[in-house]
């Protein structure tokens, strides 16, 4: 009996959808295409190295279990990689892997106009004393809950914040205090929550406003003699946004009229969101009375997204600026901007005024020169070379050795932690890595990277060895 391809791959993705993150499932398992079943052998073609190997990482042994499960227990795996775009396009592209091997498709040309069109947020110097239903909420709809991308990193905040926005004041998240390093989405996240909120209760006056800007009202308001109005206006706020608190940090003029501001809101069942990008314990400078109200309700941190979340906002990005972009540069840029997503936006879109600019179409050469320069202060990538000659100088073994295919034990170990440097600290595919320590393939690399992982967990000595081998080679 004959299995139709379709069928045993929709099957197959029925039951990883089950098995991983949603969003994994569409970074990693969405693109891929089934594209033959001949006998126990089945062949998916996935868009990039990068991606093939992305997939023997993590996701094998799920691969493995379903196709088993599906096929019978001798299936087998076949990659069928789409040729990266580059001038050597027309070599066919093999990669192994320990039974079979898999050829490439084609190269993809890609090279989209582009319409950056930023959004400014509107600044309206709010007039105390306006009637309730005319405050201008300040909310730019680009940062709704729709364009903000989920992942580990903001699970938590994220969720806290759509319960928020279902039923403000009405949670135990009150308030709700974001907090983490610059660009990795607090704004965002308060406006998303204001944007939600004015869409589910049209009735209920939402604003946001900067601890800056708060601030300067508050001293205005003293210099024109109306402070009391500037409270009143900021008590009848039903749902207050106040964005980067630290800013309040040595002012205690304005820490005091926050907090009697605070108070009232909060005692009136009025929903307080604030943002910081620090937790409360960290915030110097603060009134001891209000960092404790900052505790009252929910603290919940962004934290800096992992590779999955960073392509996946990048996706979005370009799919909203009706751009497309090949898949390996997007992988580039995700793989080289890593702590902070508003640079991560801000490469993408300077590639494409590049691009344009130069009517040039973007390739991965391209991105490279440009992030080169972008990213001026992320540290330099070091070789695989230098790698290899750090580790023997620490072990004192001649580096001939290490590139040779000799199986004496300490040689073996050295070469496996030269392996796992280069995975961690170059851009290198794991099988370039092994070409480069005694012609291995890409499996043994995967394994030398999982036994010094393991090792690192269970073995002290060893893991002085790595630390000390990890400060040598980021001092670079
Ligand atoms: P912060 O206020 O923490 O410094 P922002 O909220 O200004 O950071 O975010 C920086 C940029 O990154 C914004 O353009 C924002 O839209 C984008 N961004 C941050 N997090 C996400 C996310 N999870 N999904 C999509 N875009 C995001
Ligand atoms: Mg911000």
């Amino acid at each position: 009996m004959s299995k139709n391809l379709e069928n045993v791959w929709s099957n197959c993705l029925e039951v990883i959808k089950d098995n991983v993150p949603l969003q994994a499932f569409k970074t990693w398992f969405a693109p891929i295409k089934a594209v033959k079943l001949k006998s126990n052998i089945l062949t998916i073609q996935v868009p990039s190295q990068f991606f093939y190997e992305w997939l023997e990482e993590h996701y094998i042994e799920l691969l493995k279990k379903t196709i088993r499960k599906e096929i019978g227990p001798d299936a087998k795996l076949e990659y069928s990689i789409i040729m990266e775009n580059n001038k050597n396009s027309s070599n066919p592209y093999t990669v192994k892997i320990p039974t079979t091997d898999k050829r490439a498709i084609k190269n993809r040309p890609v090279a989209m106009p582009l319409d950056i069109s930023s959004n400014p947020i509107r600044n309206p110097f709010i007039i105390p004393g306006l009637r309730k239903v005319n405050v201008d909420s300040n909310l730019n709809p680009n940062y709704s809950f729709e364009n903000f991308v989920e992942g580990d990193c903001n699970r938590l905040a994220r969720s806290a914040g759509y319960a928020v926005a279902e039923k403000p004041g009405g949670t135990a998240f009150n308030p709700l205090l974001i907090y983490g390093g610059v660009g990795l989405g607090k704004t965002h996240l308060s406006h998303a929550i204001g944007i939600s909120i004015k869409n589910r209760f049209p009735n209920k006056t939402v604003l946001y406003v900067s601890s800056e800007k708060f601030t300067h009202q508050f001293i205005d308001s003293v210099k024109n003699n109306n402070t009391n109005d500037f409270i009143h206006f900021y008590q009848m706020i039903d749902v207050l946004l106040i964005d980067d608190v630290q800013f309040f940090a040595g002012k205690e003029k304005t820490q005091d009229v926050f907090f009697h501001i605070f108070n009232h809101l909060h005692q009136t069942g009025k929903q307080l969101v604030l943002t910081s990008d620090k937790p409360p314990v960290e915030l110097q400078g603060m009134e001891q009375r209000l960092l404790s109200r900052f505790k009252w309700g929910l603290s919940a941190d962004l934290q800096v997204p992992d590779l999955e979340t960073r392509i996946a906002i990048l996706q979005k990005k370009m799919y909203q600026d009706g751009i497309e972009l090949p898949k390996e540069v997007i992988e580039y840029l995700a793989y080289s901007i890593s702590t902070n997503i508003r640079e991560l936006e801000g490469a993408l879109i300077s590639l494409i005024a590049q691009s344009s600019l130069n009517k040039k179409s973007i390739t991965l050469d391209l991105a490279k020169q440009m992030i080169d320069k972008f990213v001026k202060n992320t540290a330099r990538e070091v070789s695989i070379e230098y790698i290899q000659k750090v580790v023997c100088d620490y072990f004192d073994l001649p580096i001939e050795l290490m590139k040779s295919k000799t199986r004496k034990r300490e040689v073996v170990q050295a070469r496996q932690i030269a392996m796992y440097f280069s995975k961690k600290m170059t851009k290198s595919s794991l099988a370039n890595i092994g070409m480069h320590c005694g012609g291995k393939d890409h499996a043994t690399v995967l394994h030398a990277c999982r036994t010094v992982n393991n090792l690192a967990d269970t073995d002290k000595t060893f893991r002085r060895y790595l630390d000390d081998l990890e400060k040598k080679l980021s001092l670079q």
